[in-house]
């Protein structure tokens, strides 16, 4: 079984090395076409990475656990919100291309799962210029809202047993929007930042810049940095939590808070575009450890995300010279794409209703 895994794998890499070839080529051809967006000068090497290693540990053993095709006939059933972030496949991707196919592959070594073809540092930053000036219509919770006053405090709880007895505090979230996440910290008389391509903050919070290249270089360094369901959005993560680290003080932590999306099956999304980086705690730890933390805390849990029960792995790291040694995660891996009774039992803790629906459904024959 495991082998065959691996034969199909190294068949799929060849076929899709030249299927991918030949789109980046198109990709590479058409850049500068439109006067709307402006895209990074993209060359073959810089695309759509056909062969990727883990960005967590950097193994290179692969399982594959899934794959799926999407194509632009099918856009036209899709939810608008679905099928504007597909036209970053189709458009500014891979241009000229009438479908897409993925393979979800999970990591021998740390239990991190990801898809391939995967998108490059370049290709993240195309999709976010591109959705930004096709003007996103999704609306975000008010921020005096009950879900925003919520999310602020579970942000901040984490940390509040690391706040500095003394001096100012500098907060930065990173990927924060328009920083409606760093409330708890405003009323604290903290100083807080926000990196994102978002242009308008709330008040209170600073914005820095688009991304970390735009930070001055000897800026301040930060009591705490944010980065609150960000990490599962981007193309290296190990270089990102590197430079977050860097700009933190000895005794700075840094939150990172992402989605857990496996459970029982790979985690292949209604489109490919958002989510490229799927976590268990394990692997977030792994991330920390291998990137030069130390975790001072680790948890998962089920957090209502607009109406929808979503689960979430938080994990707060601080810089290390020894963080000690990273978790191997690939056992866990199978038992929640596997779950054993252990493993329901867990999960059931942390989804009580979801479960007795389901439980219910399978009762009733629905
Ligand atoms: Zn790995």
């Amino acid at each position: 079984m495991l082998l065959e895994g691996f034969v199909q794998l190294s068949v799929d890499r060849a076929q899709r090395f030249h299927e991918v070839r030949n789109a980046v080529w198109r990709q590479t051809s058409m850049i500068g076409m439109s006067d709307e967006v402006i895209l990074v000068n993209s060359s073959e090497s810089e695309s759509m990475n056909i062969d990727p290693v883990c960005p967590v540990c950097q193994s290179h053993e692969w399982e594959v656990l899934g794959r799926k095709t999407w194509t632009v006939e099918s856009m036209a059933g899709m939810d608008p919100i679905f099928r504007r972030r597909m036209r970053v496949v189709f458009e500014v991707w891979l241009p000229g291309s009438t479908d897409f196919t993925a393979q979800s592959l999970g990591c021998r070594q740390c239990g991190f799962v990801i898809y391939s073809p995967r998108p490059t540092a370049a290709d993240i930053d195309n999709k976010y210029r591109f959705l930004t000036s096709i003007k996103s219509p999704e609306v975000k919770p008010r921020l005096d809202s009950e879900e925003n006053i919520r999310r602020c405090n579970e942000i901040i709880v984490p940390v509040l047993p690391l706040w500095p007895q003394a001096g100012r505090v500098r907060v930065l979230d990173f990927g924060g929007g328009d920083g409606r996440l760093m409330q708890r910290f405003v009323e604290r008389g903290a100083d807080c930042f926000v990196v994102d391509y978002v242009h308008e903050t709330v008040p209170g919070v600073t914005r820095l810049g688009d991304t970390l290249d735009d930070l001055p270089e000897h800026i301040e360094p930060f009591d705490f940095i944010i980065s609150s369901h960000v990490i599962e959005h981007v193309a290296e993560p190990r270089e990102i939590m590197g430079q977050l680290r860097s700009l933190l003080k000895p005794r700075g932590a840094h939150l990172v808070a992402v989605p857990h999306e496996i459970w029982r099956a790979a985690p292949l999304q209604p489109e490919p575009v958002t989510h490229v980086n799927f976590f268990t705690e394990q692997s977030l730890q792994a991330l920390f450890v291998n990137t030069g933390y130390e975790v001072l805390h680790s948890s998962t849990r089920a957090v209502p995300t607009s109406g929808i029960m979503q689960t979430e792995i938080v994990v707060v790291g601080r810089p290390s010279a020894n963080p000690g040694v990273a978790p191997n995660g690939y056992d866990r891996l199978k038992q929640l794409l596997n779950p054993d009774l252990m493993t329901y039992f867990w999960w059931f803790k942390r989804h009580p209703r979801r479960m007795l629906r389901q439980i219910k459904n399978r009762v009733l024959g629905k």
